[in-house]
């Protein structure tokens, strides 16, 4: 997915938080992926994480410095640099949530903030490491994201990782927002696991609304009447699709060598996350009601 290079972007909407102490591991946050985080920090560490999958405490952030994202002020930027593009796609689903948060019950949209790291911040539901991936802390209102972890999902998931997954990455996370806007954060039960499970439901409802924000992209406007972003080709479809698929549950369990078990799934198999990606892609976001479907269906 390119931007239009002359797409207007207002780099305000992303800054970057420098390192601090490091108190945890943001127990409290919802990612992009669940089992692997555990599995290799553990692997790597052997510290205990089991609170990153059961959304424990929240802790206070500390020590906390942020300074604005500079130099993306175009979409040739977003084109061109990862932090640009982080940039470009924080502006595209504010514009595109702003008009679109009403459709799914959200009267009074708020954009969330939108902090880059690099290996280790603090936040409000505690310390993150790179390792954590991507995540929203719903505390905070925040999108925390390290972009090394475009790398990781080439290098450790098997994924192609182009500019399409990596906003689909961020469309994940925006939609994680917007759950906590509308309520359906807080009314979930997200201490169960397995493929029918609130947890679950979350989760493909947030690709769900990646997918809907990526589906109409090409009709969302800078200040200037200037699309953000060029139409999509079934290329980088593929691509998006491809990471939705590299960050399932089963397909994750399956690399690790490991048994696959539905039971203690958080985030989906591989073929429910691409299947409600597609169904926001062509539906928007009201055919997202994850909540409202049978198990059968999900
Ligand atoms: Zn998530």
């Amino acid at each position: 997915m390119s931007f239009n290079d002359d797409a207007r972007l207002d780099s305000s909407k992303v800054k970057r938080r420098g390192r601090g102490r490091t108190t945890g591991i943001a127990a409290g946050g919802v990612g992009i992926v669940g089992i692997i985080v555990v599995a290799l920090v553990q692997q790597f560490t052997g510290v205990n994480l089991s609170g990153l999958l059961d959304g424990g405490s929240v802790g206070a952030p500390q020590q906390i410095e942020s300074t604005a994202v500079a130099g993306c002020t175009t979409g040739a930027d977003a084109n061109a640099d990862v932090d640009c593009r982080m940039v470009g796609a924080a502006n595209s689903l504010d514009a595109y949530w702003a008009g679109a948060a009403p459709e799914i019950g959200v009267a009074d949209y708020r954009t969330p903030d939108f902090f880059l790291f690099t290996s280790s911040v603090d936040t409000g539901c505690g310390g993150a490491t790179s390792a954590t991936g991507p995540f929203y802390c719903p505390p905070d209102q925040a999108l925390y994201v390290d972009t090394d972890f475009f790398e990781q999902l080439r290098s450790q998931f098997g994924a192609s990782g182009g500019p399409l997954a990596q906003m689909y990455v961020v469309g994940h996370e925006w939609g994680h927002h917007m759950q906590q806007l509308s309520g359906a954060f807080e009314a979930a039960d997200r201490s169960g696991t397995g493929p029918a499970s609130d947890t679950v439901r979350l989760e493909v409802q947030a690709d769900c609304y990646a997918g809907a924000w990526i589906g109409a992209a090409t009709t969302v406007r800078d200040d200037a009447g200037t699309t953000f972003l060029e139409p999509v080709t079934q290329a980088q479809v593929a691509d998006a699709l491809d990471a939705a698929a590299a960050v399932g549950d089963d397909r994750i369990q399956a690399a690790g060598g490991g048994r696959v078990d539905p039971d203690t799934w958080t985030h989906g198999s591989a073929e429910q996350r691409q299947r409600w990606f597609e169904t926001g892609r062509a539906g928007g976001p009201t055919a997202c009601d994850t909540f409202g479907v049978p198990a059968s269906a999900l």
